[in-house]
C-alpha cells in the first residue's frame, strides 16, 4: 500500500469501515509509515479537540471536510513534522 492509498482509507479506517484485510494491510503501512502514522494521529487530535473543547457533535459534513484538509498533507509532507510539540 502506498500513501496515496492510505490516504483514501484513513476516514473509513478511522470509522472502522474497512473489510478486515484491508483494515489490516492500511495498519501494515501505518506502522512502517511515520508520515502516515503522524497524519493519523493529527486527524485523530483535531477530531477529539474540536469534540472536547467545543462541546459540540461534529457534523458530518464538517468532519469531512476536516479530515479532507488534513489527508490533503499526505500529499504535501511537511518539512518538520514534530516540530509543533
Ligand atoms: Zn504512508
Amino acid at each position: 500500500m502506498r500513501c496515496e492509498d492510505m490516504a483514501e482509507r484513513l476516514t473509513d479506517l478511522m470509522e472502522g469501515r474497512l473489510d478486515p484485510d484491508e483494515e489490516a494491510a492500511a495498519l501494515a503501512h501505518l506502522a512502517g509509515c511515520v508520515h502516515c502514522e503522524t497524519v493519523l494521529a493529527d486527524t485523530r487530535d483535531a477530531v477529539q479537540l474540536a469534540q472536547d473543547h467545543g462541546r459540540v457533535e461534529l457534523a458530518d459534513e464538517d468532519r469531512a471536510r476536516m479530515l479532507d484538509s488534513i489527508v490533503g498533507q499526505l500529499a504535501a509532507p511537511r518539512d518538520a513534522p514534530s516540530a509543533d510539540r
